[in-house]
């Protein structure tokens, strides 16, 4: 079967792509399972070193790398740019902290009895990836995965799939043995043949559909399920903020980067009601200043979305809205032209009877919210079975604290917003997931514990 790879900024097909199928996911597995036993034997400096040549080669081909992730997912050139380097600090982490996490810890060394951990590899783990940050999310797993010691079958999504072949070119080019990472083609029900296949791990970032598909579905192999799934992500300006504007421009950045289609951007906007009409003016007025366009383009900021049928979800939300008396301030409809482009769309005076303050958007579009005292938004930021970040722009840290403390989530942030950091963990709460990358949890996530009692006799 072909795998037909389509310019969202177009419509057209770029190219097509033999799909995997059955067969051959099993005899990539069987060839990952012989792979992995003899790269785990390696010493660790020796794969962190092939991971580092990886990091070298992607930055030399950076310009035709974001050429192609912009081409397939219609990401903004910038943006795309700005994904590739930015991450690059997935493997300065690695580079700097991996031999801490990863290494054999002795706990008792004197005396009748040794006693020591050492870390193991799970072995052969399936990484079913996302397409929205693909560099990002899959960086998270396959190179955490590949320090650690395991062989890794990659399913990129299918509107990533080029990109999920360069990773396969590159890391193989870095020294990363061909039996040792392999990037399986196909769209979901090529993802549903990774699970009916015996991997020793899944690390799963994509919807919550999906990730409780996937965690049901393996639950009876017993072995660890990791899921990065979406949001509904809070985001509390309280009436202290003396730079309104600046708030603003900082919100709307972290509610429309990468047209919204980022699993932590901000969803929904409370804000005081003394500050209210100020802070909604200039949203409004810096929503405006986008570049709406061409994805090629150096200057644009809003390009199309990846996936067309969004658009009637957008639809949908903004009707249920305006009938339920959200005012529409900009946007609200796609663009006329060729391309799945949507208009960056604003609807103030909203509440949590409306879709758009409860479901997951994944687009250009943001619901605000007028709270009349923080233990009303505190309320509002919980009403959500969500739990990946929460964010609160205020100028009092205190003030800050005491709702963050609260917030049931992940991930939570102080006067910043749509941000990942590798020195933190990225974890989701309720239906935002289970398990950690990043930090040293994310260095751990990829092992597992063997405990040595050793006596000598
Ligand atoms: P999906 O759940 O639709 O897809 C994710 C991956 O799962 C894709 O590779 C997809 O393949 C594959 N897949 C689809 N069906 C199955 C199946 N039955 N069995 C196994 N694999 C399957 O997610 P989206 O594409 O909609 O991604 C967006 C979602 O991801 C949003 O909810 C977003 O918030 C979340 N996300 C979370 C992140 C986090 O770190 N928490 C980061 C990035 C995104 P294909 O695409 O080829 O159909």
């Amino acid at each position: 079967m072909e795998l037909k790879i389509k310019n969202p900024a177009t419509g057209k097909t770029i190219t097509e792509l033999q799909a995997d199928t059955k067969l051959d996911v099993q005899v990539k597995l069987n060839t990952l399972r012989k792979g992995q036993k003899e790269w785990a034997r390696k010493p660790l400096k020796a794969r962190l070193d092939c991971i580092v040549k990886f990091g070298e080669l992607i930055k030399e081909n950076s310009e035709a790398l974001a050429a192609i992730l912009t081409e397939e997912t219609g990401k903004p050139i910038q943006q795309s740019r700005n994904e590739i380097n930015g991450a690059q600090n997935r493997i300065d982490h690695l580079s700097q902290y991996a031999a801490r996490w990863l290494s054999d810890e002795v706990l008792v060394d004197s005396g009748a009895t040794h006693e020591k951990i050492s870390y193991e590899p799970l072995g052969v783990i399936a990484n079913i990836s996302a397409w929205n940050f693909p560099y990002n999310v899959g960086y998270n797993v396959f190179l955490y995965a590949l320090v650690a010691g395991n062989s890794v079958m990659y399913k990129p999504s299918e509107y990533a799939a080029l990109t999920g072949k360069q990773f396969e070119k590159y890391l193989h080019l870095a020294g990363v043995p061909e039996n040792v990472f392999q990037c399986v083609i196909g769209d979901g029900s090529l993802g549903q043949t990774l699970l009916e296949n015996n991997f020793d791990g899944y690390f799963f970032t994509g919807s919550y559909a999906t990730g409780k598909h996937i965690a049901q579905s393996v639950a009876h192999k017993l072995v660890p399920v990791q899921l990065e799934l979406g949001g509904k992500d809070p985001l509390f300006v309280t009436d202290d903020v003396l730079d309104i504007k600046q708030a603003a421009i900082n919100v709307a950045e972290g509610a429309f980067y990468n047209n919204g289609q980022s699993c932590c951007a901000v969803e929904r906007i409370y804000v005081s009601e003394s500050i209210y009409d100020a802070f909604v003016d200039a949203f409004v007025e810096e929503v405006v200043s986008y570049k709406i366009g061409n994805p090629m383009h150096d200057a644009t900021f809003i390009g199309p979305l990846t996936r067309g049928q969004q658009i009637e979800f957008l639809d949908k939300q903004v009707a249920d809205a305006v009938s339920k008396g959200a005012v529409l301030k900009l946007g609200g409809q796609s663009l006329e032209e060729e391309g799945n482009y949507y208009k960056p769309t604003v609807l103030v005076d909203c509440n949590h009877d409306m879709n758009v303050m409860v479901d997951e958007s994944f687009g250009p579009i943001i619901g605000i919210q007028k709270v009349g005292s923080d233990q009303e938004a505190i309320a509002l930021m919980k009403d959500t079975a969500y739990g990946l970040t929460a964010a609160v722009f205020s100028t009092s840290e205190q003030r800050a604290m005491d709702i963050l403390r609260d917030m049931d989530t992940g991930t939570v942030y102080w006067n910043c917003c749509d941000r990942v950091s590798p020195n933190v963990p990225w974890s989701g709460r309720k239906s935002s997931g289970l398990g950690s990358t990043l930090s040293s949890q994310g260095i751990r996530a990829f092992v597992q514990p063997k405990a040595y009692h050793l006596r000598v006799l």
